[in-house]
């Protein structure tokens, strides 16, 4: 069978959850027995969305094969189990370094190089070859319908769907139905103008997702659909909803899925959402809850711990205990103010970070996790600190420190590997994506997983230094995960302690609904054992 197409486009305004949008339909779809990939486009011209800020743009998530990608990748690979790579993801800045490559190469033959059809094509081309082999490829485009920047992507689409045959490609758009407090009213108007804006580059939408506070009556949507020119059947309403988790049992409640396979002419078998009500009715229920305390430097938005986020409701849904997330700013807080939050915290979790100052923060932190016997769990720059704090309060090397912070340092304890101080550019060069990784037998990351041959995901440019493994060894430390190929620690632990585990490579990746990372779910349920037994 060939790849049928399913576009989705945003309207109105920005923020209407296109991402979870597109995973949610994945999910269903994938529970429909179908194969399907999801494909971001992001108008954007930077080549790299790994060096973009994670203040403006949310968490750079890391696929299996090392792309820094946007963070709506995270939600397709949750959602669906799918594993991304850096074939889901194109943006601007991409597409036209492919053009202006080949031109230099002199791959056009001189002719004059055009947004159509040379950008046009090489989107195509990127778009085909990515969804080669499933049955369905859901595809994002990113921005609102009326950017300039998003034109050539929609263009793109419009001309697949003009090469396919009808049942071969579809349009979903999401748009707002805002609800006018004043007036007592839900209006339509700013749907209507986006459907023209679309209509106005070619692409009629075969259907509609309409965000909304409210519940849209049968005028509502006839009204919609009269004035889109989309059937009434195919004016989806996609209300507001309590957690992300529910999207999926919506959308299918009102038909989306049903629409979806119709239109596409598509024989499957029916959906099973067993899975996704069985969490959002543990999600909504839960028997207790946990507080866990995390440090870091873009507390102020959420988005930039997105996978962190996740994998902890992910294991708190497993446990059926509400996980509260206490997000602490360690640069603006008093030593007392910042113990004071501590305290409420039954778990501690030190996650990724770059170029901090707040390290000293940190390390306080970790101290007072440490000697108070409370659980802790260190992510790639969690890790590093932790092996600071050690070397600095019990190994007595008052100085140790990354050179990240101080070049210069002679107690450099977390070093740079003599291959990355080659490197010049910042864009795609730290250790990124999956490498193995051998658990020590009898640690407690081997019983963790289960199994003493892992893989995670990585992105990072700095490492343990070799040269004090003995030292850390000797004081009670234990290296507990190495990559034993390039040498390289992985996992340390601290026996002694209830539970402290730090990790070079980010588990939060890999978390899903349903299956959290063994990791976070032992983490939180040490956190939540902490708590009960010091009530
Ligand atoms: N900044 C550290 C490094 O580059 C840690 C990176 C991270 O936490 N992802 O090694």
């Amino acid at each position: 069978m060939k790849t049928k197409f399913i576009f989705i486009t945003g309207g109105v305004v920005s923020s209407l959850g296109k991402g979870i949008a597109a995973a949610s339909i994945g999910a269903i779809l994938k529970s429909r027995d179908l194969s399907l990939t999801i494909i971001k486009l992001d108008p954007y011209i930077n080549v790299d969305p790994g060096t973009m800020s994670p203040f403006q743009h949310g968490e750079v998530f890391v696929t299996e094969d090392g792309y820094e990608a946007d963070l709506d990748l995270g939600h397709y690979e949750r959602y669906t189990g799918i594993s991304t790579s850096r074939n889901n993801n194109f943006t601007t800045g991409q597409i036209y370094n492919t053009v202006i490559e080949k031109e230099r190469r002199g791959e056009y033959l001189g002719k004059t190089v055009q947004v159509i059809p040379h950008i046009t094509n090489q989107i195509k081309e990127n778009l085909y070859k990515a969804s080669e082999g499933c049955d369905v490829a859901l595809v994002e485009i990113g921005g609102t319908v009326g950017d300039i920047e998003s034109l050539p992507f929609l263009e793109a689409i419009r001309q697949v769907g003009h090469e396919l045959n009808r049942s071969q490609s579809i349009y979903i758009h999401l748009t707002l139905v805002p609800w006018i407090a004043s007036a007592s009213e839900l209006k339509t108007k700013p749907t209507q103008h986006s459907v023209t804006k679309l209509r106005e580059i070619g692409i009629q939408p075969d259907i509609l997702l309409c965000r909304t506070e409210k519940d849209l009556d049968q005028d509502i949507k006839k009204k919609i659909a009269l004035f889109t020119n989309v059937t009434y059947d195919a004016v989806i309403q996609a209300k507001d909803v309590e957690n992300v988790y529910e999207v999926t049992l919506r959308f299918h409640e009102e038909g989306l899925d049903e629409k979806i396979v119709e239109l596409l002419q598509l024989w499957t078998k029916r959906p099973n959402l067993q899975k996704w009500a069985d969490i959002v009715h543990s999600f909504n229920n839960p028997k207790d809850e946990v507080t866990i305390g995390i440090v870091g430097k873009y507390v102020e938005l959420r988005d930039s711990y997105k996978s962190l986020h996740e994998a902890l409701l992910h294991s708190g849904i497993e446990l059926n205990l509400k996980v509260n997330i206490n997000y602490v700013d360690s640069e603006n807080l008093s030593d007392e103010e910042e113990l004071q939050e501590w305290k409420k915290c039954d778990g501690i979790l030190i996650p990724g970070g770059f170029g901090e100052r707040g390290v000293a923060g940190k390390i306080e932190t970790i101290r007072y996790a440490r000697e108070n016997k409370i659980p802790y769990f260190g992510i790639c720059l969690g890790l590093q600190v932790a092996v600071i704090e050690y070397a600095r309060n019990v190994l007595g090397i008052k100085d140790a420190n990354t050179v990240e912070i101080d070049p210069n340092t002679k107690d450099n304890i977390i070093d740079m590997m003599e291959e990355q101080k080659q490197i010049k550019n910042m864009g795609g060069t730290m250790r990124l994506g999956a490498y193995p990784a051998v658990l020590v037998p009898g640690s407690k990351i081997a019983e963790i997983y289960g199994s003493e041959k892992i893989s995670e995901r990585h992105r990072h440019r700095y490492e343990v230094n070799n040269k004090y493994i003995p030292q850390l060894i000797e004081k009670g430390m234990v290296i507990s995960g190495k990559n034993t190929e390039l040498d390289l620690v992985e996992t340390i632990e601290l026996p002694d302690h209830p539970w402290f585990i730090a990790v070079q490579y980010h588990p939060e990746f890999k978390s899903k609904p349903g299956n959290p990372h063994p990791i976070f779910y032992r983490f939180v349920e040490a956190a939540y054992q902490h708590k009960t037994e010091n009530k």
